[in-house]
């Protein structure tokens, strides 16, 4: 399990900072599929680099810490900072761009060596490294010829899965992924969901999903947190957000979405998100909210339960609540 505790951070741009995670509270259950939706540059893969402590500069946590439960324990955890020290074998991430991260002059069974010699702690021989890999790609029904390929001579789609199937070889307990599905046309899209949804059944680990594509969120996720301008501002349950959103901004990104039979051209959301340089003290939708007053531009919403397990930053559903946490 993974818990986000008042998590900011920024990136130190030296004479200014760019807030891109403000004050952001959830916690990954065990054995679920959490997603991170929002417009690109809300902040969610900055958010996902630092779920995962990697923390190059000029990214740095400004606030809050990251926690990493190790199994099944509550008091047997990792924080930011050390995360590190269980990349690969407890926690790892599937960034966006598979070819990037890929070694290019290593061909993939060699990326499984690597895998396992940074997974700390993983002691196996070659020998054995060899049959778990060849019988895990068997699961993943992968053919056992990708081994012996480089990273460029891999379709985009077969990179992706494979370094779907690099991430979660060591079986870790949770594992992030950024944008899994961009750039691949839909055919391949499908393919890799269903990879990722059949591997997290498998392992039942936790698994969390970066995505702009609603779509993504639909098929694959069961609960999911949305993000706006590096915050928050709503988390549930996935058929909720779908079916019942209660966040101004959430509605107009479930609006938005293209319905089976609705030939209806549907508007985008008008303006733009503010500048994470200088983020307003109020609420960060107030110039795009049709329900905007002028408390909104004053006072920080804060986070108020809006159902079971569904949550919303806006000061109309405080009011409605009772201003109750
Ligand atoms: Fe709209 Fe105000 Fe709610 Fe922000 S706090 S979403 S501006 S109603
Ligand atoms: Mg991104």
């Amino acid at each position: 399990m993974l818990e986000l505790n008042h998590v900011s951070a920024r990136y130190n741009m030296l004479t200014s900072f760019v807030n891109a995670v403000d004050d952001v509270n959830f916690k990954v259950e065990n054995d679920e599929i959490f997603g991170i939706a929002g417009e690109s540059g809300c902040g969610k893969s900055t958010l996902l680099k630092v779920m995962y402590d990697l923390l190059n500069y000029p990214l740095e946590i400004s606030g809050g810490f990251v926690r990493l439960y190790k199994g099944n324990s509550e008091t047997d955890y990792v924080e930011s900072g050390k995360l590190k020290d269980c990349w690969w074998k407890e926690i790892s991430y599937v960034p966006q761009g598979a070819m990037h991260v890929m070694n290019p002059v290593a061909n993939i069974e060699n990326q499984f060596f690597d895998t396992v010699s940074r997974g700390y702690h993983v002691k196996m021989t070659k020998k054995q490294i060899r049959e778990k890999v060849a019988a895990y790609l068997e699961d993943l029904e992968l053919s056992p010829d990708v081994l012996k390929a480089y990273p460029h001579q891999l379709s985009g789609g077969m990179r992706q899965r494979v370094l779907i199937a690099l991430a979660t070889f060591l079986n870790p307990g949770v594992i992030l992924a950024d944008e899994p599905t961009t750039a691949l046309d839909v055919v391949v899209q499908k393919d890799i969901l269903t990879m990722l949804m059949s591997v997290q059944k498998r392992m039942m680990n936790s698994m969390v999903i970066v995505s702009h594509d609603m779509g993504v969120h639909y098929q694959v996720t069961k609960r999911m947190g949305i993000m706006y301008a590096g915050q928050m501002i709503e988390i549930g349950p996935t058929d909720e957000i779908f079916g019942n959103p209660k966040h101004p901004y959430t509605k107009m990104l479930i609006g938005a979405l293209p319905k089976v039979g609705d030939n209806s051209q549907k508007e985008g959301i008008p303006g733009t998100p503010p500048s994470l340089k200088n983020p307003p003290d109020g609420c960060r939708f107030a110039d795009r909210c049709k329900y905007a007053a002028n408390e909104c531009r004053n006072i920080r919403p804060r986070t108020v339960q809006v159902g079971e397990k569904h949550f919303a930053a806006c000061l109309l559903l405080e009011q409605a609540s009772g201003g109750s946490e």
